[in-house]
């Protein structure tokens, strides 16, 4: 039984300096990857409902490595999360987008507001607020055109100083959306105490919305509930007319989705406003 047991820890200990090692690895490719500008941003219309017109986009970050592919965010962000390098990214992002938003607007006589992804750790370091005030300044976007989506915590994390943040970047102009709203840590609470302008409806409700008629009454009263707290309200994940329509329906201001628009790399994005600003 002994030697079984050394057997095993043995067996155990191998996994773990390959797991070690897996983890190094990617840690190192993906610091290079930053350092080297090589992630890269992709865009997602926002299409505004009334006017059935794009009004923004978001920041959606792709990694290629050329040894491991496609790395899709789902996996990096968090691994990001948990090495440490999840506000370097946070900062590479907010520059990147905001100057490219810049680039548009100016070249093009628009008006897009961009969306940007921050990670719930990287806006509570005291100095987030000082940061995006720099990048503002370094890029020259009107910050009433930058949009700043982040997702619920738990609320062992949620702090005054966090409300302070948000506080502070709204006074800048910037708009806060509460991102994947309706899964995780998210709680009625949260709402009342979470001083938002954007929910964003998470793709798991859209997606219910045509084969059960519980989903349509679940999508109605959560954009019942933004209205009624004067938050507006971003269906994400649209795949469907069916869908669309009921979204409509029930006044839901903003979508996004396949059915309209994949993420954009910078090149197609950039037809998309050409050919719809000749239009
Ligand atoms: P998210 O913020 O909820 O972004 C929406 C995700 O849904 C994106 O996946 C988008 O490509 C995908 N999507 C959009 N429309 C549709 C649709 O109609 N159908 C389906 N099935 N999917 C759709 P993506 O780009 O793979 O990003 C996944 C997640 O990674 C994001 O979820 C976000 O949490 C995170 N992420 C992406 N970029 C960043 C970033 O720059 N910073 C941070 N902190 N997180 C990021
Ligand atoms: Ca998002
Ligand atoms: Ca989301
Ligand atoms: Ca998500």
């Amino acid at each position: 039984a002994k030697s079984t047991r050394g057997n095993q820890y043995r067996l155990y200990r191998d996994n773990m300096d390959e797991a070690n090692d897996k983890w190094l690895l990617l840690e190192t490719k993906l610091h290079q990857a930053l350092k080297q500008d090589r992630l890269e941003l992709h865009y997602q219309p926002k299409i505004d409902l009334k006017t059935d017109t794009v009004i923004g986009m978001e920041a959606l970050l792709r990694w290629y490595d050329p040894e491991l592919g496609h790395i899709p965010p789902d996996r990096f962000i968090p691994f990001a999360e948990e090495c440490g390098l999840i506000n370097d990214i946070g900062v590479w992002v907010l520059h990147k987008a905001c100057a490219q938003a810049r680039f548009w607007n100016e070249a093009h006589n628009l008006t897009l507001r961009v969306a940007v992804n921050i990670s719930p750790i990287h806006i509570s370091t005291s100095s987030f607020v000082d940061m995006v005030c720099e990048v503002i300044a370094e890029t020259g976007i009107d910050p009433h055109l930058l949009e700043i989506e982040i997702t619920e915590m738990s609320m062992l994390d949620y702090t005054e100083d966090l409300i302070d943040t948000i506080k502070q970047l709204r006074a800048l102009g910037i708009t806060i959306s509460l991102d994947d709203f309706g899964t995780g840590y998210s709680s009625l609470n949260y709402l009342k105490k979470f001083p938002v302008d954007v929910l964003k409806i998470d793709r798991a409700f859209v997606r219910d919305i045509v084969p059960e008629k519980s989903g349509i009454a679940m999508i109605s009263a959560m954009i019942s509930l933004a209205h009624a707290l004067n938050l507006q309200v971003v269906a994400e994940g649209v795949e469907e007319e069916a869908e669309l329509n009921v979204l409509r329906e029930h006044g839901c201001e903003y979508v996004q989705g396949y059915y309209f628009s994949k993420p954009l790399s910078v090149d197609d994005f950039t037809d998309l406003i050409v050919n719809s600003v000749t239009k």
